[in-house]
């Protein structure tokens, strides 16, 4: 069994797999969809001294089950950037915003990882080293990490995590075994979120664009206010507010704004191309009034631009100009 049910059939392919493990698997698909706990569920597995049931299950007793609870398995590392070791966010959720300052996996931390690879292992099993979110690793860390693809130690499993795969380098993803992970079907999702206590599991999942994980982290109360806060100011924005607008907004995370603005202009678009909305149920009678007024073409240019802005806007310099920008041009789609 598996942590999240619908990566069930993942996991079955995963114990197949174990007989003749390959020296690197890379999971990937969509983030919050509970790739990263499969991988962990794999880790400890791999470790267990004394797995049960055919050896499908960590025994969560041995030393090494132990040890992996405390972070201190002398065979196991963990790669990953540290931004993520000091945010409380769950790593889904923060990783979503992209790799930034802090946000990287640096070339020092691929070289701990290739020492830590030819060294043997304590405990005379395998070594593993997980490394999340691979596409966080900039160009010298993904070169460093090769070396070892290329030329593995025996006995060493590297496990990569990635949400964007696309920007892995050619070369590292033909030196691994590959493992997708597709999107949960929505009934699965919700009943999921359902037992996590979650209300509005369906608003909250088509937020999340489908991914469950990443929807439980978006229920949040304190998000939801924010969020809410800036989708308001949309429904009624003529160009004279843009102003007041962007300095109400101006302490809040830029990056979050653009996405929120992305969805909500993806929604405008969809209903006025297809009739469907996807991502703001919450919003729906207000988005479908809205739509019919909007000019179609600049519509779709401002979709692009906001694609633009989502590329740069870790590192604004002027958060809230770029945000008056947007909204003064978003204002402009009503004219
Ligand atoms: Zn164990």
């Amino acid at each position: 069994m598996s942590a999240h049910t619908w990566n069930d059939a993942v996991w079955q392919r995963l114990l197949l797999l174990r007989k003749q493990l390959p020296h690197a698997l890379l999971f990937h698909g969509r983030a919050g969809i509970g790739k990263l706990a499969l991988a962990e569920q794999l880790v400890q597995l791999v470790l267990c001294e004394n797995p049960h049931a055919d050896g499908h299950e960590a025994c969560g007793v041995c030393p090494s089950c132990h040890w992996l609870r405390q972070n201190s398995h002398p065979d196991f590392m963990k790669l990953q950037p540290a931004a993520l070791e000091e945010s409380e966010l769950h790593t889904e959720l923060a990783d979503r915003k992209g790799p930034a300052a802090g946000q990287h996996i640096s070339v020092a931390q691929v070289r701990e990882l290739t020492q830590f690879a030819q060294l043997s292992s304590h405990r005379g099993g395998l070594r593993v080293a997980l490394i999340h979110p691979a596409e966080a690793m900039n160009a010298a860390a993904a070169n460093a990490l090769l070396k070892t693809l290329e030329e593995p130690p025996p006995n060493i499993l590297l496990i990569l995590v990635s949400h964007q795969s696309s920007r892995l380098l050619p070369t590292i993803l033909s030196r691994c075994h590959q493992i997708r992970f597709a999107l949960p079907n929505p009934a699965a999702a919700q009943s999921w979120l359902a037992q996590q206590g979650i209300r509005e599991a369906d608003v909250c999942l088509a937020q999340a664009g489908g991914a469950p994980l990443l929807a439980s982290e978006l229920a949040d109360a304190d998000y939801q206010e924010r969020r809410c806060g800036f989708l308001t100011g949309l429904l009624k924005m003529n160009a004279a507010d843009t102003l007041r607008i962007a300095e109400h907004h101006s302490k809040q995370p830029l990056p979050d704004m653009v996405h929120w603005l992305q969805l909500w202009v993806h929604d405008l678009a969809s209903l006025r191309l297809a009739g469907r909305l996807y991502y703001q149920l919450d919003y729906e009678q207000e988005l479908r009034g809205m739509a019919g007024r909007a000019n179609l073409s600049r519509l779709l240019d401002f979709q692009r631009r906001l694609q633009a802005a989502r590329a740069s806007v870790q590192h604004p310099l002027a958060a809230q100009m770029v945000l008056e920008d947007l909204l003064l041009e978003y204002a402009g789609l009503f004219e």
